[in-house]
């Protein structure tokens, strides 16, 4: 996921010959755990895939409709729906929107009765003869769904036997669309429909797999869905399945394609491997389906604005977001910390490692971002300044690690942003950044620019070859041991430093070993406001953290006051709107003059705010003019920032940025 990520699933490693199954097993059985998608060869035979069919006719008014037929004996029978979803990192299966459940058997209703202690479960007693339960459920869906497109995540519809591993739990799954939308998914298509779109109210069905794969395989439905095949000289295919609320959007313009195809090349370049028979990007343009990136093995959910692909200029702010969790394919599906694999969906997820899962891919996801020209060099530099300027003044980092910000994710995703810079928040994904970057350089600089954390990737994300959808789990010693592969040094005590101590300051040594300092400019950097303007109406229409200590965002109101800076010392409150400044009417451009004005003088900047029903008067003694975050080029120096960010695949087709750093 990005911060503020999802879920899903994929097909299967069952159907992988028995012998190279065994030659695998036997391979990471000498080295660290292995988990395999596959269902054993008993599973299967002995028992019939559960079949359900989801409905989403009803989509455009949030509604999702299931049918659900489970093969079963007497006796008691427990069912339970999902609660740990993979790559949400917490426990958010949707079971409190789950409605109108009804089980039938032998054209009778069976009474149930939910769990007194675990609420994701049903528990029914199947009478004898019967073999096959039936269920009928709704789910009320609020998010990733428009009037003319929808996400199917199979968990808020899925109900299986309970206390088993969903890997040896076989299911068939079909689909019905609104009459006229498309559908993209990896999931493999049974032949005989027509396909993308099927003929209006029919049943598009898909091959069996099991319960893990079905959850990591998610549907994109909708009425102006296109499909584009990416890099097609490459096996296996990649595709992008786009939809949008407006006609026109969800036909990329060809620099976009162009550059999204890039990413496929550079991500083959720097993986050599790949773990997937086929990937999709889903992509979803809509103004009212909410934002969404979610990995699964071998297709992610990717939600952004109606017009977020539309210009260059649009595209800046996410533009990180398919290369971020392609990655995941890589780096969280395939090679996963152990606590964050469970067999079943029941079981907590442990974030320990999410440094390495999210920290990571994101360090990787800008990158390849920036390789494949969805970033220009000057916009990867800008994008990386405001996020380190960004830790670097997280007063929360004197007293929380960067490694308890991973082990509390589960309670870190959600949350207010009124003092959140005090609390932390997500942040072992930038934190991971900075950290990867700084290993990266490193590596650099003790191998001459020979090696990189490019070898190590092919290391710890390619041990065994291309593979199908699998789940190889990892530990800290692994990573120790394959960072080693690549050159020696004692990098468990340099990720121990960096993760689990407290440090006041944010990790700036890969930027400066990368060529470059954080400094801080009296204008913003030309990326941080083409992204602001593009931002829509969350946008922070005035960002004076590294100043007077305030973000300011809709409606006057600011949305956090900086622990210990300024503001905070004249008493102000996160959520006060701004009435006045120093006797004029608020506006971004008046409290901007007013800090300028400021400098090197003695007289504090006045502030009139409200906070709910009541205006207090706010005098901030701050007087050292305007400061916004920037990378300067240290002349004389190797700039490995600027190697990193070069592309790997050749020839390099996309069109040239423009580069929009005032750098
Ligand atoms: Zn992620």
């Amino acid at each position: 996921m990005i911060k503020h990520e999802k879920k899903e699933s994929l097909q299967s490693g069952w159907a992988k010959p028995a012998a190279l199954r065994r030659n695998l097993l036997t391979f990471f059985a000498l080295t660290i755990p292995v988990v395999f998608f596959a269902a054993s060869a008993a599973a299967q035979s002995q028992k019939a895939p559960i079949q359900i069919t989801a409905d989403l006719t009803d989509a455009p008014r949030r509604l999702f409709h299931a049918e659900i037929d489970l093969p079963v004996a007497a006796g008691p029978l427990t069912v339970i729906t999902p609660k740990w979803i993979p790559g949400e990192h917490q426990p958010a299966g949707p079971v409190d929107s789950i409605t109108g459940v009804v089980f039938t058997a032998g054209g009778q209703t069976l009474p149930w009765r939910r769990d007194d202690v675990d609420l994701y479960q049903f528990h029914l007693t199947i009478p004898a003869g019967v073999t096959t339960l039936h269920a009928h459920l709704d789910a009320i869906v609020v998010t990733n769904v428009s009037q003319k497109l929808a996400y199917l995540e199979w968990d808020k519809l899925m109900l299986y036997p309970a206390n088993l591993p969903v890997r040896d739990i076989p299911i068939q799954p079909a689909v019905i669309v609104p009459a006229g939308w498309g559908i993209g998914t990896a999931l493999t298509p049974m032949g005989g429909g027509a396909y993308p779109v099927p003929a209006p109210g029919s049943t598009t069905r898909f091959a069996a797999t099991n319960v893990e794969q079905l959850e990591d395989s998610p549907i994109l439905a909708g009425q102006y869905l296109r499909e584009f095949i990416l890099a097609p000289e490459m096996t296996p295919k990649h595709y992008i399945d786009v939809a949008s609320d407006i006609g026109g959007d969800s036909n990329l313009r060809p620099e976009a394609l162009a550059e999204i195809a890039n990413l496929v090349r550079e991500a083959d370049a720097l993986y050599r491997s790949h773990h997937y028979t086929q990937y999709h990007l889903l992509l979803s343009l809509s103004d009212t389906a909410g934002g969404l990136g979610l990995e699964h093995g071998q297709s992610s959910e990717n939600g952004i604005a109606e017009k977020g692909f539309s210009d260059e200029d649009h595209q800046l702010g996410d533009a990180d977001l398919l290369a971020h969790e392609f990655t995941h394919s890589w780096n969280g599906k395939y090679r996963r910390p152990i606590g964050l694999y469970q067999t079943d969906f029941a079981t907590a997820q442990e974030g320990a490692l999410l440094w390495v899962y999210e920290g990571m891919t994101q360090y990787l996801g800008n990158v390849l971002a920036a390789r494949s020209g969805l970033r220009s060099q000057p916009q990867y530099r800008d994008v990386l300044a405001i996020s380190a300027a960004s830790l670097d003044y997280t007063p929360g980092r004197e007293w929380r690690s960067t490694e308890d910000t991973a082990v509390a994710a589960s309670i870190l995703r959600e949350g207010n942003q009124a003092w959140a810079n005090w609390r932390r928040g997500q942040d072992y994904y930038d934190e991971g950044e900075l950290l990867w970057l700084d290993a990266d350089t490193l590596i650099r600089k003790m191998t001459n620019n020979q090696k990189s954390l490019d070898d190590f990737q092919r290391i710890f994300l390619g041990k065994g070859g291309n593979t199908g959808p699998l789940i190889v789990t990892y530990t800290f010693d692994e990573l120790v041991r394959d960072l080693n592969q690549v050159v020696g040094y004692d990098w468990a005590t340099f990720l121990h430093d960096r993760v689990d101590q407290i440090n006041p300051h944010a990790d700036l040594a890969g930027i400066e070993r990368g060529g470059y300092k954080l400094v801080y400019a009296d204008k913003p950097n030309a990326s941080e406001l083409v992204i602001a303007a593009n931002a829509g109406p969350d946008a922070m229409v005035l960002n004076a953290w590294y100043s007077i200590g305030l973000r300011v965002g809709a409606e006057n109101t600011i949305k956090d006051v900086r622990w210990n800076g300024p503001a905070d010392k004249a008493k102000i409150a996160p959520g006060s709107k701004i009435i006045a400044v120093n006797g004029q009417v608020f506006s971004p451009d008046i409290l901007r003059a007013a800090i300028q004005d400021a400098k090197g003088k003695s007289e504090p900047i006045r502030l009139i705010v409200q906070l709910d029903n009541f205006v207090s008067v706010a005098d901030i003694d701050y007087h050292d003019g305007e400061r916004y975050p920037a990378l300067e080029r240290v002349p004389g120096t190797p700039a490995y920032l600027d190697e990193i960010t070069k592309p790997l695949a050749s020839p390099h087709p996309a069109q040239p940025k423009v580069a929009t750093s005032n750098q």
